[in-house]
């Protein structure tokens, strides 16, 4: 089958011709039709996460997965209800089934995690092994170019503003700020606006082409932060929404700067939520975090309910999106273009 392997970090990956894995009794083959291209793609191939996890290579990416079953192993329970033919994708973060993280369905901060994509097999390959309990039975109605991203870029975000929902920042006299508008802060948008209980959406972003998609995708105001203070942006917020602070922000992008302009945003007693990973490393004031009562929460991924979730919605046509199909053979010149930030939505591999 064709497979696109790292080989070695710091390198592009080689679009080669591997075996078929092997798969376990409880496994399902999967037969990927598209697999949704990452930043942290990237980040994997130029070692950003060595120093957390230094995965051996070969490793095959992509972890934006959906396909159809094609084989399923003999331990499978019947009650699954696979069968061959049936579109699914891949829920991320394969635990071990045994921690209290696992037990409790958080398999994706389970500390023996194995993640597709970051191992011996990935999407960006004809085949893929899944344990049948990460995988979850789509309507075959919904294209697969549309299902691939909702298994990171469009989960994700789903994710953190359902942290900001149960901590009470959201309602209708709340103000959210989505930052970073690129493949998770459109899919982020609109879950603002679908869990958001009637708090105005505020998107905050560099990319005038972004922001116009937000604003497409319901965004109450979209604010450029492109060469503007803190202060120039709290005027403006506070022009469009009537106060000069956020009660909640959904942070897509994790870059340093970004990242110190929304914490001087933040309210008092807000949350912020951060699913991006752009930079390493933060310097941010202690001192109005704690007299503000702020909170911070990581939130990574998703687990099995929140992606069952996200597909719910999909099935009854609540999300939209934007998407550069491409081919397999075009994977390594769409990974430098997601390098140099030139892609608009999300770059999704079809078979
Ligand atoms: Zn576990």
């Amino acid at each position: 089958m064709k497979a696109a392997r790292l080989n070695e970090y710091g390198k592009a990956p080689v679009l080669e011709d591997i075996p078929v894995p092997d798969f376990q009794p409880d496994e399902i083959l999967v037969n990927v039709k598209a697999c949704g291209m990452c930043r942290s793609d990237v980040q994997l191939i130029d070692g950003y996460f060595r120093k957390y996890a230094d995965i051996p290579t070969p490793i095959t990416l992509g972890h934006e997965i959906t396909g159809v079953v094609s084989k399923i192993g003999n331990t499978v329970p019947k009650a699954s209800g696979f069968k061959e033919g049936d579109h699914v994708v891949v829920a991320p973060g394969w635990g071990d089934g045994t921690c209290r993280y696992c037990q409790i369905g958080d398999t994706q901060i389970c500390p023996n995690v194995r993640w597709p994509g970051f191992g011996p097999v990935g999407g960006f390959a004809e085949f893929i092994p899944v344990p049948a309990r990460y995988l979850i039975k789509v309507d075959s109605r919904l294209k697969f170019e549309e299902l691939a991203p909702l298994t990171d870029a469009g989960l994700t975000p789903y994710r953190g503003i359902k942290k900001l929902r149960n901590a009470g920042a959201l309602g209708p006299d709340r103000v959210i700020g989505v930052f970073g508008i690129g493949g998770l802060g459109g899919y982020a948008v609109q879950y603002a606006k679908l869990l958001g209980s009637c708090a105005k959406v505020i998107a905050f972003g560099r990319n005038a082409e972004k922001l116009k998609i937000a604003t497409q995708y319901g965004a109450d105001h979209v604010i450029s932060i492109k060469g503007k203070s803190s202060g120039d942006i709290a005027k403006e917020l506070n022009q469009a929404v009537g106060q000069k602070d956020l009660d909640a922000v959904i942070d897509c992008a994790g870059a340093p700067e970004m990242m110190q302009l929304a914490f001087s945003l933040l309210a008092i007693s807000g949350h912020y939520a951060d699913v991006g990973l752009v930079g390493d490393r933060i310097d941010i004031p202690l001192f109005p975090r704690v007299s503000h009562e702020q909170t911070f929460h990581g939130s990574f991924w998703g687990n099995y309910t929140d992606l069952s979730e996200v597909m719910a919605l999909a099935t009854e046509n609540k999300i939209r999106h934007t998407i550069t199909v491409f081919k397999f053979d075009e994977i390594n010149e769409n990974l430098d273009l997601i390098r140099t930030g030139d892609i608009v939505g999300r770059a999704v591999m079809k078979f």
